[in-house]
């Protein structure tokens, strides 16, 4: 599903540059689960934008579903992105004026779906999540786990192969946490390949395989035995 080969990254600072991420390789089958692991300012967040499609690289080569990603025009690239990828993000990224189904059902307008066809698919998913009684509701209104499994129907709505998270956890208690990667573990159990950034180990163990990043490389591919997060529903 994706390979990796040779993968540098650099940041230009000014007169100096800032040496990221130093030669990735990396495959990940369909319907893995995978946790990249590392501390802070290890590199995580670089290599998930670089397979999302949000940021280029500057060497080695990325295949996504055997199509090389590397020099596509800015929409091509941004169809790909559309077709291939569900992003979930640590502070959710709603958008706070629409409501929860209006929320999820964003991706679909995209797609050029009709009005009725995207209440009903927008539902569908809320209830995925557990959330269809809160389809009304604004993000205000809802937890922080509320909001991330909102955010987390709303990525899965376009149908993406892969699905990135970037610390999906990181601004919920542990319980809520838990809540969150027994969701995830749910919907890559029916088949979805997922990507788990996180910089905690209790996290990553909920996942079925750990590639530690370490000052740019990789230091460590491990399988693990998958933790089972409790169910929240
Ligand atoms: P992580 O997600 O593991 O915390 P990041 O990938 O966000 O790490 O960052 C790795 C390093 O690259 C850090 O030193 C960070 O400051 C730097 N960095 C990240 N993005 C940029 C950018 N857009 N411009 C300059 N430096 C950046
Ligand atoms: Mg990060």
């Amino acid at each position: 599903m994706i390979s990796i080969k040779n993968l540098h990254k650099s940041y230009r600072m000014g007169d100096s540059s800032l040496h990221v991420l130093k030669g990735i390789d990396l495959d990940i089958k369909e319907g893995e689960l995978l946790a990249i692991m590392g501390s802070s300012g290890s590199g995580k967040s670089t290599l998930l934008n670089i397979l999302g499609m949000l940021d280029s690289l500057d060497e080695g080569e990325y295949l996504l579903d055997n199509v090389l990603i590397d020099g596509l025009t800015e929409t091509t690239a941004a169809t790909y992105r559309n077709k291939f990828l569900g992003f979930i993000f640590q502070s959710f990224n709603l958008i706070n004026y629409k409501n929860a189904l209006e929320n999820v059902a964003l991706p679909l307008y995209y797609q050029g779906l009709g009005r009725k066809i995207r209440q009903v698919k927008a539902l569908e998913y809320l209830e995925k999540v557990g959330l269809k009684d809160w389809a009304t509701h604004l993000p205000s209104e809802l937890s922080g786990g509320q909001k991330q499994r909102v955010a987390i129907a709303r990525a899965m709505a376009s149908q993406p192969k892969v699905l990135l998270a970037d610390e999906p956890t990181g601004a919920l208690d542990s319980k809520t946490s838990n809540e969150v990667m027994g969701l995830i573990q749910q919907i890559n159990n029916e088949g979805k390949t997922i990507l788990v950034v996180t910089h905690e180990l209790d996290i990553a163990n909920m996942c079925k395989r750990i590639v530690t990043l370490k000052d740019g490389v990789i230091v460590e591919d491990q399988k693990v035995e998958q933790v089972i997060a409790e169910k929240y529903v």
